[in-house]
C-alpha cells in the first residue's frame, strides 16, 4: 500500500493481535476465538468468509451435539473460504474424503456423523438473508455490492462479523445421502503409461488426464 495514501485514509487492516482484541471486545466465546485463530493460521489471512465459516462450524457442531474429535462428514456449498473452517475445526478434510464441496454458490455448510446406512441425520447452517438486514457492512460485502470498499471497510467488516457471531445464521435438520466406498482396481493408461483406478478411464480408453481433464502440456 502507498504510504501517503495509507496516512491519508488512516486505514490499515487489523493485525492479528488487534483482531484478537476485537474478538474479546465483541464478546466472542474463547472457544470460537481459538477456532478463528487456527483458521486464520491455516488459511494464511483473515478472509471474512473464513471467519463467518468458523462461526458456522461452531454452531453446527453444537446443534449436532458433536465434538471436534469425532469422525465427522461435511459438505460446503461454496468453494470460497468456508471449506477451510470445516477442515481446521471439524477435521473433515479434502484429503480424508470427509469434506465434499457441492459448489452451488451458497454460504452454507452441512455436518453429519458417519452412517452404516445410505443416509445420515445432519445439521445445515446457512447465512440467512433476512438476518443480514441488521448488519449493513456484512450485507454490503456478502452481496458483492460496489458500495463495499475493501480498502476502507475491512476492519468495520471484521468488527461486524465478531459482533454478529451466530446472529446472521439459521439452521435446519437435514438427511444427507451417504455415498458408499467405490470398488476399483488399478489399470495402466495406454497413452501415458501411468496407473489409475479403472473408473477413471473414459470411453476413449485412456485416463482422464490424457482425456478431458488434461491440465498441462509437457515442456521440451
Ligand atoms: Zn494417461
Amino acid at each position: 500500500m502507498d504510504t501517503k495514501d495509507h496516512k491519508h485514509t488512516n486505514h490499515r487492516e487489523y493485525t492479528l493481535e488487534e483482531l484478537n482484541a476485537r474478538m474479546e471486545i465483541h464478546g466472542v466465546d474463547p472457544r470460537v476465538t481459538e477456532y478463528l485463530n487456527r483458521c486464520i493460521a491455516f488459511h494464511t489471512f483473515p478472509a471474512p468468509g473464513l471467519l463467518i465459516g468458523a462461526f458456522m462450524v461452531d454452531y453446527a457442531l453444537e446443534l449436532l451435539g458433536a465434538r471436534t474429535d469425532e469422525k465427522l462428514y461435511a459438505v460446503c456449498e461454496t468453494h470460497k473460504c468456508a471449506p477451510d473452517a470445516l477442515q481446521v475445526i471439524a477435521h473433515a478434510t479434502y484429503g480424508n474424503n470427509r469434506l465434499r464441496i457441492v459448489n452451488v454458490g451458497k454460504f452454507a455448510i452441512t455436518i453429519n456423523r458417519a452412517s452404516a446406512g445410505d443416509s445420515s441425520d445432519g445439521v445445515r447452517v446457512y447465512v440467512d438473508p433476512k438476518k443480514l438486514a441488521r448488519f449493513s457492512t456484512i450485507h454490503t460485502w456478502f452481496t458483492n455490492s460496489p458500495d463495499f470498499n475493501k480498502k476502507t471497510m475491512n476492519n468495520q467488516l471484521f468488527d461486524e462479523i465478531f459482533s454478529a457471531g451466530r446472529a446472521i445464521l439459521s439452521s435446519e435438520r437435514v438427511i444427507v445421502k451417504v455415498e458408499g466406498k467405490q470398488k476399483w482396481k488399478a489399470v495402466t493408461c495406454p497413452k501415458c503409461g501411468e496407473m489409475v483406478p479403472d473408473y477413471s478411464v473414459g470411453a476413449d480408453g485412456v485416463c482422464a488426464a490424457c482425456g478431458p481433464m488434461g491440465y498441462y502440456e509437457k515442456i521440451g
